[in-house]
């Protein structure tokens, strides 16, 4: 079977060819152009799909929240104008007559870390990813969890803070508005003045004050897994997202946790993902191996 997977992104559309043992071929990708709107993405996507031939099944990994039955994108930010509504899975399946799968981007990442990589044999694990807001996929007894309407592991508005900072959410005390890449950047900015970004943060670290504002960070990023752990008592904590190729964080983490959690609770343990940019599409054409 000859997959077509796609990753749509708000900067990129990311697709390869993914054969019968999941290699992904002929990778590539095209600029989202977000400000186009939805239809306009779909209709390149379209256009890409049109160009492979001997294409069985297309994968969508896609921003935004899906209804990966219907297919269709139930909410987006912003972040690309107009997406939400898109009927993605109707839409391609009537231009090219191929079956289509559609899940949202950070679902996808946790079935391919859990098919591919980092998740490998777990049954009960959640994905986070930390960027400029954070994240969440959740898997258990085997599968994902999508909830009641598709919005399951939305871990970035999960509050950490009663009375806290406002967030993009409407709400306050969001975990996002503490523990993401961002608030960590925003954070070091303040305290010491300067324009630094994630890299120039970590080239630095050997700077006491820097030290302590990421070690203060990685307590917020410890009190969020702590609520998410004692809910579903997980294995397996997957961390995603470019910062978490920084060792530290990850056995600051687990060493934190160990110190924290319950007795009970503290078989789990927090890796970095392994799938990096592939996990999208590999998820995305697994479950579309299994239509
Ligand atoms: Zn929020």
């Amino acid at each position: 079977m000859r997959i077509l997977a796609f990753d749509i992104g708000g900067t990129e559309i990311k697709y390869a060819v993914c054969d019968e043992n999941f290699n992904l071929t002929q990778k590539n990708s095209v600029p989202t152009n977000a400000h186009e709107g939805g239809r306009r993405i779909i209709d390149r996507v379209v256009e890409i799909a049109k160009s492979f031939d001997n294409i069985d099944r297309i994968g969508i990994s896609t921003a935004g929240q899906v209804d990966s039955i219907k297919g269709e994108i139930i909410f987006a930010t912003d972040s690309i104008p107009g997406y939400t509504g898109t009927k993605i899975k109707e839409i391609v399946e009537a231009a090219t007559g191929i079956p289509v799968a559609v899940e949202n981007d950070v679902n996808s990442a946790a079935v391919g870390e859990a098919v591919f990589g980092a998740a490998k044999g777990q049954k009960n694990f959640v994905c986070l990813t930390y960027g400029t807001g954070i994240g969440g996929a959740i898997y258990l007894n085997g599968n994902l969890f999508t909830g009641s309407s598709f919005s399951a592991g939305e871990f970035g508005h999960i509050i950490t803070h009663a009375n806290g900072k406002d967030c993009t959410c409407g709400g306050c005390g969001c975990y996002e508005a503490y523990a993401s890449a961002s608030a960590l950047v925003k954070s070091v900015n303040d305290n010491l003045g300067t324009s630094m970004n994630g890299k120039d943060i970590f080239n630095n670290f050997d700077n006491p004050e820097i030290r302590s504002v990421i070690d203060g960070w990685i307590d917020e990023i410890v009190t969020g897994l702590i609520s998410i752990i004692y809910i579903f008592n997980p294995a397996l904590i997957i961390l995603g997202g470019g910062i978490m190729n920084e060792a530290y964080i990850t056995e600051e983490i687990n060493i934190k946790l160990q110190r924290r959690l319950m007795p009970s609770f503290r078989n789990v343990r927090a890796v970095k993902a392994l799938m990096g940019n592939d996990a999208n599409k590999l998820g995305a054409a697994y479950l579309a191996s299994k239509l």
